[in-house]
């Protein structure tokens, strides 16, 4: 099939590039000049693993361009995957949906379809297609299509190819036939709705996991009060098949792109609707005072921060990306920062993205260079690196043996046999 991408970030690259291994032609366009100019080099502007691979692989069948017109024209499916981030207020900002929106409608020449695969609150698709009618210049028609994406940064390619499930919202036998065409290849249950319970299973699923996130939080606060162990406790609660063990980490809690900005939406879109979403409210506070306490944590330990030296492990929202939008990390070397600490930092591939936003802190080759004369370790992202560290030669580097990880990733009761001053999250 022919199909064109609007929007070469995180979701539309990895769409764009492995609907191409699924063997559709792809046309991805992006605004960002700089962007489409790296691919066109053969550079990826983002940080994916496997995607450079298959892009490679699939050359043949994938174009670029900065031009919407290109991504409409002779294509029968066209991917909306522009951005939909928080405005002030929390509501989403969907006015680069419905900027695109717009220029799709420019450019209608036959029947398509339109898929919205961003994230966005519930009656989107209604408002795609008022505004395709209002501003298209013939009277070609069109269908609009919900399919949430649900891929994982760090693990998108996989994701994709290997959903849990293909989650499609329409309203006609047509569009179905023709995303159920699409997706034949892989073999992931596909579940066909309308579009507005496709759109509202998105944001219904981000909040759910952003819930068990803040609860297990909440219950990792709770072992500290009592002297009980959340890794512990955790365990003992997933393997409950009704429960689950996934998301059950307990930490500094959610950052990145997604979990933030739809729990703020979805509670938004449900006080909009007439429905106080007070549940979601508490998850989104718990998560903002997880980071709080941990900062009372680091200073608990060192007590004055002032002109002490901080070295911080991990920038990224998680392991696996150089994505930095919403990570903790942001929140607390600010705060660090404001309390007179010097900042070391050092991240596998986060630290391109994080100069921008923290231009005069200092950056490290290697968490070795991290702990050499810093007052303590702080472990903000776990990394798989930072657990095969050599913590002999760490402690021998520190000012003084003090790790402060905010991801569990060391056992406690080892790190003091090491000789370490060693607080995490919700165990001894
Ligand atoms: P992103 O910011 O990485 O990418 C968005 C891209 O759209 C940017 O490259 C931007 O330049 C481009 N763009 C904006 N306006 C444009 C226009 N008018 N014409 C052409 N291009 C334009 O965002 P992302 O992380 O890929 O997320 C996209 C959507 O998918 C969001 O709604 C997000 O919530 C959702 N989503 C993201 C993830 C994730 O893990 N990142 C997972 C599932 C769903």
């Amino acid at each position: 099939m022919r199909v064109g991408i609007i929007g070469c970030g995180y979701v539309g690259l990895t769409t764009g590039v492995c609907l191409a291994e699924l063997g559709h032609r792809v046309v991805c366009v992006d605004n960002d000049e700089e962007k489409i100019k790296k691919l066109l080099s053969g550079t990826l502007p983002i940080y994916e693993p496997g995607l450079d691979k298959l892009i490679k692989k699939n050359k043949n069948k994938i174009k670029f361009s900065t031009n919407i017109k290109d991504a409409v024209v002779n294509n029968e499916i066209i991917f909306i995957c522009v951005g939909t981030p928080s405005n002030p207020d929390g509501s989403p900002d969907l006015s680069y949906v419905e900027n695109v929106a717009r220029e799709i409608a420019k450019y209608l020449d036959s029947y398509k379809i339109i898929v919205e695969k961003s994230t966005v609150p519930v009656e989107t698709a209604d408002w795609i297609k008022k505004t395709i009618e209002r501003y298209k210049k013939n009277n070609v028609e069109f269908d609009v299509v919900s399919n949430p994406e649900f891929l994982r940064e760090g693990t998108a390619v996989h994701d994709f190819l290997y959903p849990d499930r293909i989650v499609i919202g329409v309203e006609s036998e047509k569009a179905k036939k023709s995303m159920l065409r699409l997706y034949q290849k892989i073999k992931s249950p596909k579940i066909v709705v309308d579009t507005k319970s496709a759109e509202l299973i998105k944001h219904a699923s981000n909040s759910f996991l952003a819930t068990k996130i803040s609860f297990i939080n909440a219950v990792a606060n709770i072992c500290e009060l009592s002297g009980a162990d959340v890794e512990k406790v955790a365990l003992g609660m997933g393997l409950d098949k009704r429960i689950g063990k996934d998301f059950l980490k307990a930490g500094i809690g959610y950052g990145g792109s997604c979990f933030p900005k739809d729990v703020n939406a979805f509670i938004w879109i449900s006080e909009k609707l007439g429905y106080d979403f007070s549940l979601l409210k508490e998850v989104k506070k718990i998560n903002e005072r997880q980071r709080e306490l941990f900062i009372k944590k680091i200073e608990d330990t060192l007590w004055t921060l002032k002109d002490k030296t901080i070295g911080i492990l991990g920038l990224s929202f998680k392991p696996n990306t150089d994505d930095i939008r919403e990570a903790p990390s942001i929140y607390i070397i600010k705060s660090l920062k404001e309390k007179g600490a010097k900042i070391k930092a050092y991240d596998p591939k986060a630290m391109v993205k994080m100069k921008q936003v923290f231009p005069d802190i200092t950056y490290c080759d290697n968490p070795y260079e991290v702990a050499k004369n810093s007052d303590c370790v702080v472990i903000l992202t776990e990394w798989s690196e930072f657990r095969k560290l050599d913590l002999k030669k760490i402690k021998n580097l520190l000012n003084q043996p003090i790790i402060i990880d905010g991801r569990n990733i060391f056992e406690p009761q080892k790190m003091t046999k090491l000789g370490f001053v060693y607080k995490c999250i919700g165990r001894k």
